[in-house]
């Protein structure tokens, strides 16, 4: 029996309301401006006599007006005690440095991989996008007009999107068990969307805070980069996402993105689902020697420009390299220094069609 994907909740939070979705725990809508998303949910979970908040939005005056009507309004005038950070990305970390300062001795809580990425990134904000990022797009298939575009449009610079990010923070690693407030939340660690992603999830309410990791509605962005060219991500992701499918069924998951769902072994399941079918398909596309740009009408249906193509590219990077690294494609460079992707011609023996 497939279980289904349901949403219990028949509203979102205005912008600056702190919404109850179940006992201790709130939700708040944050605006987001970044391309192709237009919100992040981030939580509140109580925490004795204040506020444990989980995620916070990118760095922008409107977003920290919505905090302040949160703090001041919506919780009771009780301090944040804690900021847990799901993973290193902007609309997560951004306000997290304004936060702790709001609320003077505070701790940010992350885990290591996330925190470390995260404040290296902040203090390499680089003037410039770097020569082996473009030599990462050029052996990709990028040409020459692309790479101008890419060189113009600057670095992902962080200190534009995010304030500081703390200079010290308090460790989460897999199989922590965190109290908060009433109850214990166990932190699972995902894979693939960032290096070491902390999902929570709370047994006594029945409540996993997903992040990035499972989202309902979208598939989570899964990127081959520059930094780890020769990395597998959507192997580490598709690895790290079986373990979603031993919690209860009737588990409320709280998703960064989207809206709050119930279903996650189903949904584990659809995502997993999801990525097999575009490795079938890339395989099947890729008879002959193939470079990466032609592969994009496989993957992506609709017309990609700037931003959304460089997205594009390395999520389908990324399951070109897991089809290497499986041994179910082939990768040369050519003579013009752009990678070549064909379908592995071994014979698969009967035998073992169908084991694992
Ligand atoms: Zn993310």
């Amino acid at each position: 029996m497939t279980q289904t994907i349901t949403f219990p909740f028949d509203r979102r939070p205005e912008p600056g309301e702190a919404m109850p979705v179940a006992e201790g725990v709130r939700w708040v809508r944050m605006p987001m401006p970044l391309a192709g998303l237009d919100h992040i949910n981030l939580w509140l979970v109580e925490d004795g006599d204040g506020w444990t908040v989980v995620d916070t939005g990118v760095k922008t005056d409107q977003i920290q007006e919505l905090w302040e009507n949160v703090f001041t309004r919506e919780i009771g005038g009780k301090p944040v005690k804690r900021v847990i950070c799901t993973h290193f990305h902007i609309d997560h970390t951004g306000m997290a440095g304004w936060i702790t300062q709001r609320f003077p001795g505070i701790e940010l809580w992350m885990t290591f991989g996330e925190w470390s990425f995260a404040r290296m990134l902040w203090l390499e904000a680089l003037p410039e996008v770097p020569e082996h990022v473009l030599e990462f797009y050029r052996r990709s298939g990028f040409g020459a007009e692309a790479i101008e575009q890419i060189k113009s449009s600057g670095y992902a610079n962080m200190q534009k999107q995010s304030w500081e990010v703390p200079r010290a923070f308090r460790r989460m690693t897999e199989g922590d068990v965190i109290r908060i407030g009433q109850h214990d939340w166990k932190i699972m660690i995902g894979r693939g969307h960032s290096p070491e992603h902390a999902c929570l999830y709370c047994p006594a309410l029945n409540v996993l805070i997903s992040g990035d990791q499972v989202l309902p509605r979208i598939s989570p962005h899964i990127g081959l980069h520059a930094n780890e060219p020769e990395g597998n991500p959507l192997g580490l992701y598709l690895n790290s996402l079986k373990q979603f499918n031993s919690l209860p069924s009737e588990t409320l998951v709280l998703p960064a993105h989207n809206d709050p769902f119930v279903g996650v072994g189903a949904r584990a399941d659809q995502l997993a689902h999801h990525h097999a079918v575009r490795l079938g398909l890339l395989g099947a596309a890729m008879e002959d020697w193939t470079p990466m740009p032609d592969v994009l009408p496989v993957l992506f249906r609709r017309q990609l420009e700037g931003f959304q193509r460089i997205m594009a590219s390395s999520e389908a990077l990324a399951h070109l390299q897991y089809m290497v690294v499986d041994g179910t494609a082939q990768r040369r460079l050519d003579a013009d220094g752009v990678y070549q992707f064909r379908r592995a011609t071994t014979e698969i023996p009967p035998a073992e069609i169908g084991h694992e």
